[in-house]
């Protein structure tokens, strides 16, 4: 062997391989009796998770459909947000957030974020509301529940609708709470790299009013209760039967999966506790954190991201320009400046590998490439 180098192999920020090869023998299964049923729209699968769902988010009801981005968009569409109006969100998101306000012809109105949890600043809320603001979307950034018990109030107090960006948070808890059942309308995503991902695009609403589920369920299939009739015009947006059979497969492990993330969250932090250089993420009060991402803050991200990179370990940034800044969203003319917790938070941010199958070793090694460096 003289000669050979041996290679350890790099530590990603998320492992799909290694979720599969847990999973592999029970997904053929699902896979293949999907195939054999061979009910590819909203056949039973989708139907047996929409109640799965609906049960573990403590919600009565549960619409599938084609992403995460489609769920917040026929949410907002469902409770009737359109031309004209405006929706709070956040601008420390991925852009999906803000592009489900604008397909409704609505304007997003930016709320800068809390600096420690990188969720709204719901403190900062009250003063961009307008007669025009007819909801607030929360994003429950990371996996941590945004401050929802500010948000209702405002809420209540100025009737407005709650839509909960769940995307990165399924099986979070506020005061108990599972997240999704506390606005009201919840949107899961199923992308791949999600806590509960499929092989492709898919998402859910859940929600406890049975007009919303109804229009949503409208929506998603063309505007259409009935075969060939049609109330409005909808979209082609159902979420497929073969996604919701792996779906199905690995909500049986999800649990288990965000206990596995907490505890790899717990070892980060202890080790990384004693370098303040480093900011390790906060927990605010009441909630539990589903470590979708275990996002830190360096003064000199940029350097130490290529350093661990040149240590054989990946890490990602979520999200290097916030929403206002987006060409897309130029005509919003909002200037660099005006949200700036948001901003400096952009330039700072890390995500360190971060999925269940992740051992405490890799994460020593992490953390040992992480505070080796000399700041
Ligand atoms: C992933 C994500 C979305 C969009 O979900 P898709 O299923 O990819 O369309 C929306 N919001 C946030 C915060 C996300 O992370």
């Amino acid at each position: 062997m003289a000669g050979q180098l041996i290679t350890q192999a790099r530590t990603p920020v998320v492992d799909l391989k290694a979720q599969y090869a847990e999973i592999k023998d029970e997904l053929a299964a699902a896979v293949s009796q999907a195939l054999a049923d061979g009910r590819f729209i909203l056949g039973p699968n989708v139907t047996a998770l929409e109640t799965e769902i609906a049960a573990y988010c403590n919600t009565r009801y549960a619409v599938g459909v084609a992403s995460g981005t489609d769920a917040l968009h026929l949410a907002l569409r469902a409770l009737g947000v359109g031309p004209g109006d405006e929706v709070i969100t956040t601008p420390f998101t991925f852009i999906a957030t803000a592009e489900a306000i604008s397909y409704c012809g609505a304007l997003p109105v930016f709320v800068d974020i809390d600096p420690l949890t990188y969720n709204l600043d719901a403190g900062q809320i009250e003063a961009k509301i307008s007669s025009r603001t007819r909801a607030i979307l929360p994003v429950h950034l990371y996996g941590q529940p945004a401050d929802m018990t500010q948000i209702m109030a405002l809420a209540d107090k100025y009737k407005l609708a709650v839509v909960e960006d769940c995307a990165q948070a399924i099986g979070a808890k506020y005061n108990g709470k599972p997240v999704g059942s506390i606005g009201n309308i919840g949107a899961l995503s199923f992308f791949p790299s999600k806590n509960l991902g499929g092989a492709g695009d898919g998402g859910m609403i859940v929600t406890d009013d049975e007009q919303t589920a109804a229009a949503v369920r409208r929506l998603r299939a063309h505007g259409s209760n009935r075969k060939y009739f049609h109330e409005e015009i909808g979209y082609n947006s159902r979420l497929d039967e073969l996604q919701a059979a792996i779906v199905r497969v690995k909500l049986g492990r999800l649990e288990e999966w965000n206990t596995a993330r907490r505890s790899r969250a717990y070892v980060y932090n202890k080790l990384l506790s004693e370098f303040v250089q480093i900011i390790p993420p906060t927990l605010g009060e009441n909630r539990t954190h589903v470590w979708h991402q275990y996002t830190i803050r360096l003064k000199n991200r940029d350097e130490i991201k290529s350093r661990l990179s040149n240590m054989g370990i990946d890490s990602a940034i979520h999200y290097p320009l916030p929403i206002h800044l987006q060409p897309a969203y130029a005509d919003l003319g909002i200037n660099e400046g005006l949200l700036p917790a948001s901003e400096t938070a952009a330039t700072q941010v890390l995500s360190l590998p971060m999925y269940p199958q992740l051992t405490d070793g890799q994460v020593e090694r992490v953390c040992h490439a992480l505070t080796d460096t000399d700041f």
